[in-house]
């Protein structure tokens, strides 16, 4: 790294750099890093809008981003990893935390009846590809590694800050071509499995699948979370609604039980099978892995012991929402062809930087013309998964955008009181263009110093905390 840069050096030409373009005070610019919250990559734009009144078209207010500093507008980047921002992460975190909570406990548009209908969350997790070192067991106490008479072996106890977990025993005979193929057809598996899932519950209930489908509705909720070996495996909150031809959610048929879905996502599980390329690797039928944990949810805000209350859950899969692979020793953005020599300067680990190599290696589009679809060199940096981090099917409850829309349409209130008008009886007509990303070193330096002191700029952070407390989002 270079030598930092003296703050006061730097922030000097920026305030008269900032001054000239904003009418001679920075109010305006204080303004708009106010209203960031913290972000720390802002996307700036320039655009203009008109607000009209719908019936008569008179003109209410024209905004242009003209009069702001630079003649840009900035707005949050709203990315979801902590690494890269963590306000926008904490924001995407607490908006999660709500969605799926709301699928468990009722509210925002979900009837509250869903507290009474079989849920569970359930963990699928991919096969293995070669010995890993492994960390302490559930109870948190060290394990001895792995002990074998055959293969390779580990007799250590290792802690759980250990970089060594996750690696491989025997780096030669790991199976790095199986694992990113796995990572690529992971989005895969989980609709292959949501299709079994329901063919196996009907099954179970001895109903034609039709019959299942036209009584039961399966909801899903799941976010993607990435192991310490670099493989991605999901968690999933899956619930049984009963239906009718409206579509409305009802309570479930009387047989339609915890056990009933257990038992249905055991075996749909078992059952989900994916040819993989041959390319002589040793994994080629993709699979899931045999760990499949199914815990019930518990309806009620302290579920003792082991249980898992609805709010324990909720923190759990937000938690998991913006934890992203830079966590298996990986990269937080794309990889490009110069990156490829200096993968371990860049910070990424031995195990990490053999699974980019095999990525990249395998997305040549003239060794492997028939990998293309999987795009493993756009994909490296997520060791060639590509799938969503978080989905949920429509009837699981509300969406992230329609947290955005309740928020944007908060802000629009507050705004029409400031101006006396009635909020919704207008319409805007704007125009906007991308202008780049991000604040000057100067800027970043200033904005910093004010996000540190200024209360508004820490509300985000403030109101997860809040969540967090009240709710117990675990650590
Ligand atoms: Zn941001
Ligand atoms: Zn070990």
């Amino acid at each position: 790294m270079s030598a930092p840069v003296p703050l006061a050096e730097l922030v000097g030409p920026v305030i008269r750099d900032l001054a000239r373009h904003s009418g001679k005070d920075l109010s305006r610019w204080l303004e708009q890093v106010a209203r960031l919250g913290g972000c720390a990559e802002p996307v700036r734009l320039v655009g203009h809008s008109v607000t009209l009144d719908p019936d008569t078209g008179q003109v209410l207010g024209e905004y242009s981003t003209r009069h702001e500093p630079h003649g840009q507008l900035m707005i949050r980047c709203g990315n979801r990893r902590a690494s890269r921002c963590p306000a926008c992460a904490a924001t995407y975190r607490a908006d999660t935390y709500h969605l799926i909570r709301a699928g468990l406990l009722g509210g925002k548009g979900v009837p509250d009846a869903v507290r009474t209908h079989p849920r569970v969350l359930a963990t699928l997790t991919a096969p293995s590809f070669g010995a890993v070192h492994r960390g302490p067991g559930k109870d948190g106490r060290p394990v001895v590694c792995h002990p074998r008479r055959n293969g390779p072996a580990c007799f250590q106890r290792h802690t759980a800050d250990e970089p060594l977990l996750g690696q491989p025993i025997d780096p030669g005979t790991y199976d790095y071509t199986g694992h990113v193929l796995w990572n690529a057809h992971a989005g895969d598996l989980w609709r292959r499995f949501t299709i079994y899932l329901r063919r196996h519950l009907a099954g179970l209930s001895g109903l034609s699948r039709s019959t299942f489908n036209r009584t039961v509705r399966v909801s899903f909720a799941k976010v993607a979370e990435y192991q310490a070996r670099g493989v991605v495996h999901f968690h999933a909150v899956i619930r049984l609604d009963g239906r009718d031809e409206s579509g409305a959610t009802l309570p479930p048929p009387h047989w339609a039980t915890v056990a009933l879905l257990d038992g249905a996502i055991r075996s749909a599980v078992a059952a989900v099978h994916l040819d993989a390329p041959d390319l002589g690797q040793a994994t080629t039928v993709l699979s899931w892995g045999e760990q499949v944990d199914v815990r019930p949810i518990e309806a009620g805000e302290l579920a003792g012991g082991d249980e898992l209350s609805e709010q324990k859950v909720a923190g759990y899969v937000a938690k998991y929402a913006t934890k992203a692979a830079e966590t298996s020793g990986t990269l937080n953005r794309r990889v490009k062809a110069a990156d490829l020599p200096r993968l371990r300067h860049l910070g990424v680990t031995a195990h990490a930087e053999r699974l980019i190599r095999t990525a990249w290696n395998l997305g040549d589009p003239l060794t492997y013309p028939d990998l293309v679809e999987l795009r493993l060199r756009k994909w490296a940096h997520m060791l060639g998964f590509r799938g969503h981090f978080s989905t949920r099917s429509r009837a699981y409850s509300t969406t992230l955008t329609a947290l955005r829309q309740a928020r944007a349409h908060f802000r629009e209130l507050q705004l029409a009181e400031r101006q006396g008008r009635t909020p919704g009886s207008t319409l805007v007509l704007a125009h906007w263009s991308y202008a780049g990303q991000g604040y000057t070193p100067g800027e970043s330096a200033l904005a910093l110093g004010f996000a540190d002191s200024s209360g508004t700029s820490n509300h985000h952070r403030k109101e997860l905390a809040n969540v967090e407390s009240r709710d117990g989002l675990p650590e």
